[in-house]
């Protein structure tokens, strides 16, 4: 270690991507201090994929991620792929399961995940200071930077912020890496949350409020991104894995548009019921198709509702028309509170795609969702975690 530096590395945050960054340096030989403020490392990981922590997804690509400079991601997903980071889970013998499209979840518990990467980092020897709330961060007179800390002053040629985004302050998310990166010259994008709950307001709020609890599969598409997953009518609007999904893309005043019936024709199955039940009335037969309050509410405020016979061609056109692309207007998301994951961030233009350092302050480097970096539901963030922390952790 050069003098006057207490270590080679420091790591702002014990997340994911703090805790791979650490681990790997460490391993390299460098002597790495993690400073977390929270009084435990690791708080998003465990309540994450709802305590059972979708650690990875075994079809991650940059094609799963939003960022306004979309290559950035590439490099680093290709040097450390789902596949390196199952290699790890196996090495540490903890069970693990595919849910539905490719995401990965522990049979047993998140925890099961920080306690691996702290048995890795503990393995390389690294240093993690928790409950230790930083002051400020200075230059260091012969380069690299100097960390005041509730636990003293740290110096290291090298700090790496992996201090997160802005999601579930309550679970230590704090704005700390943006200001980090804003005194060191960099450029900010827009922040906003993603993968995030979405409200209703007016109109559609007193019409589907009560419908809370409700259920179906959908296609969501907003502008040119869709999804198609489960959605789920909340109290306050729209939730669900195909909601939260399209949150990351939608722009507020934008509508969403909803196939009630993926992967079916509507006009086909109108007409064979029309044919079959020409007596029924449109929310029987759709009340058949779609969960039963859903259906009725569709007819009582979107669809005309009588017998089927009573349905010329142009009309059933129509009516299959709506519950292909039934619009939705949407009047904000539930925001950072319940949010998985920030969207915007530190611009990436600005930090090389090899090994994360800044280029507007050498030995500097930033990891994880404090980049304009976010991947979609399912396993993809925390796989951009490891592979950024895995990459910073080579460099450092
Ligand atoms: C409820 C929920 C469930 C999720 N489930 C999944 C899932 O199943 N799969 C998936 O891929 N993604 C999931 N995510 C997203 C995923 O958790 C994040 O994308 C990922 O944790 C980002 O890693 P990170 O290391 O960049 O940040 P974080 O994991 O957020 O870590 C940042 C760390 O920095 C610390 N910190 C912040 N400010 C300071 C400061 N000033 N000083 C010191 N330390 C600081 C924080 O306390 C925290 O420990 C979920 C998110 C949430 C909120």
């Amino acid at each position: 270690m050069a003098s006057g530096f207490s270590h080679d590395v420091l790591v702002i945050g014990g997340g994911a991507a703090g805790l791979m960054c650490a681990a790997t340096a460490g391993a390299r030989g460098r002597s790495v201090l993690v400073i977390e403020h929270a009084n435990r490392v690791g708080k998003k990981i465990l309540m994450s994929g709802g305590g059972r922590c979708n650690f990875t997804n075994t079809g991650a690509g940059p094609a799963n991620y939003l960022s306004s400079n979309p290559h950035f991601c590439r490099s680093a997903l290709a040097r450390y792929t789902p596949r390196d980071f199952i290699a790890l889970v196996e090495s540490h013998r903890i069970a693990y399961h595919e849910k539905d499209l490719g995401q990965l979840f522990c049979d047993d518990s998140s925890r099961q995940i920080v306690a691996m990467l702290l048995a890795e980092c503990e393995q390389a020897g690294v240093h993690i200071a928790t409950g230790c709330s930083i002051e400020q961060v200075t230059v260091h007179e012969g380069g690299g930077y100097v960390v005041h800390s509730a636990h003293g002053a740290f110096a290291a040629p090298a700090l790496v912020v992996a201090s997160g985004g802005l999601s579930i302050p309550s679970m230590g998310a704090s704005g700390f890496g943006y200001a980090l990166a804003r005194q060191f010259g960099h450029t900010l994008l827009p922040t906003r949350a993603g993968l995030v709950p979405l409200t209703l307001s007016g109109k559609p709020q007193e019409q589907l409020a009560d419908l809370a609890g409700v259920a179906l599969p959908v296609r969501v598409a907003s502008g040119r991104a869709a999804f198609e997953n489960a959605m789920l009518f909340t109290h306050r609007g729209v939730s669900g894995p195909a909601i939260l999904q399209i949150s990351s893309y939608w722009q507020p005043g934008q509508p969403l548009h909803l196939d009630l019936l993926p992967g079916q024709d509507a006009l086909d199955l109108l007409q064979a019921q029309r044919a079959a039940r020409p007596a029924a009335e449109l929310k029987t037969v759709l009340g058949d198709l779609l969960p039963r309050r859903f259906a009725q509410r569709l007819c009582e405020h979107w669809l005309p509702n009588r017998p089927m016979k009573q349905f010329n061609p142009a009309q059933l056109r129509q009516a299959a028309q709506l519950l292909r692309a039934w619009p939705l207007v949407a009047s904000g998301t539930e925001g950072y509170r319940t949010a998985e994951v920030t969207l915007g961030g530190v611009d990436t233009r600005e930090v090389s795609q090899a090994t994360f350092e800044s280029r507007r302050a050498p030995g500097l480097y930033f990891v994880g969702e404090v980049l304009d970096v976010t991947g979609w539901l399912g396993g993809y963030n925390f796989q951009w975690a490891w592979a950024s922390g895995h990459a910073a952790g080579q460099a450092v």
